[in-house]
């Protein structure tokens, strides 16, 4: 038996049909925008997310670095949860080659800010303080969905500032799918979106990010600067066309799986969940030795991270109901605290 894989959902690898894609691309040399693979995937994408146009780019970091290096020069500042993606765990790239700085602050547990605390946080305009020039939001955030009402408002709010705004989409599939809304209406209220295709989407690597027109011939630019122009790039844009086309509905069974994966981990003692929005399970073991629960797991063929005494457990492309069924019997027979 292969081993059910949990860690993330970028663990995944291409199926028969997405190699197929891939081995059949037609590529050129996307520096000199000549390969039609790519130029279809970005067209196709900013059609999906309802942008003016769209960039691919190697990943979500790169993505959202280059989105911000198209709103922000040097000395603007950034506003972004203290727990996003783009702030804790992309090298602190904004600060270092954009020399933008971040105001982090709190998410709540659900991924959001307090609103009034984003208000606060707007720098007067002042010869001693950074430009505040952009909020920056994250859907899904660690799994959670933030409701379309509360990105509104969130925008609104940006908007009243003088702020332009940018929404690090790695799991924007998730969030659509999970709302049962398009993706384009879950950008809608944003200037610029990152998304990712190497998550749930099951391709083996590439992002993009959409925006205006404009913006993106800015990001163009960043994107050659940080090293991330790609020539024959259209055998990784043929996975990522195949991936929007087939692995975007089948998210609600990631999220079918990821429901079930909480309730039967629920049910066992010395496990505590949370509620699973999308594609993710947070459990929190009360054992006295939580890594020896990951060593339980992997001689039962199952990969858990455990950080802590909390281990993220996320569903995928290459997990299924069957798999879920194994995880749960498998921590059912852990010894225990
Ligand atoms: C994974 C992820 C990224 C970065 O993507 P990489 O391709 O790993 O660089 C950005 N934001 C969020 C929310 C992510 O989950």
């Amino acid at each position: 038996m292969r081993p059910v894989d949990l860690r993330s959902d970028t663990v995944t690898r291409p199926t028969a049909a997405m190699r197929d894609a891939i081995a059949g691309a037609e590529v050129g040399d996307d520096v000199f925008g000549d390969d039609p693979t790519v130029l279809a995937l970005q067209e196709e994408t900013a059609e999906l997310l309802g942008k003016e146009a769209a960039l691919f780019v190697t990943s979500g970091t790169q993505a959202n670095l280059t989105a911000l290096m198209s709103h922000c020069e040097r000395g603007d500042e950034y506003i972004v949860g203290q727990t996003a993606h783009t702030y804790r765990w992309e090298a602190g790239g904004a600060a270092v080659l954009g020399s933008i700085q971040p105001q982090p602050l709190d998410l709540d547990a659900r991924g959001r800010f307090d609103l009034g605390q984003v208000a606060a946080a707007v720098k007067p305009d002042d010869p001693h303080f950074a430009k505040t020039r952009l909020l920056c939001l994250e859907n899904t955030n660690h799994g959670k969905v933030l409701p379309l009402d509360y990105q509104a408002e969130a925008c609104a709010l940006a908007a009243d500032h003088g702020l332009s705004t940018h929404l690090d989409g790695a799991r924007l599939w998730n969030a659509a799918v999970a709302l049962g809304v398009t993706p384009a209406e879950v950008a809608a209220p944003f200037d610029s979106v990152s998304v990712c295709l190497s998550k749930g989407l099951g391709a083996p690597a590439g992002s993009l990010v959409c925006g205006s027109t404009e913006l993106i011939a800015r990001a163009f630019r960043w994107r050659k600067m940080l090293g991330g122009a790609l020539r024959q790039v259209g055998v990784l844009a043929a996975a990522g066309r195949h991936a929007l086309t087939s692995h975007v509905e089948r998210l609600a069974d990631d999220h079918a799986n990821a429901r079930a994966l909480a309730e039967g981990l629920g049910e066992i003692d010395g496990i505590t969940v949370d509620s699973a929005d999308t594609n993710m399970v947070f459990a929190t073991l009360a054992f006295d030795d939580p890594t020896a629960f990951a060593d339980h797991m992997a001689v039962n063929d199952v990969v858990v991270r455990v950080v802590g005494n909390t281990s993220r457990m996320v569903t995928h492309l290459d997990v299924d109901a069957e798999d879920v069924r194994h995880v749960v019997k498998a921590a059912a027979a852990y010894p225990g605290p």
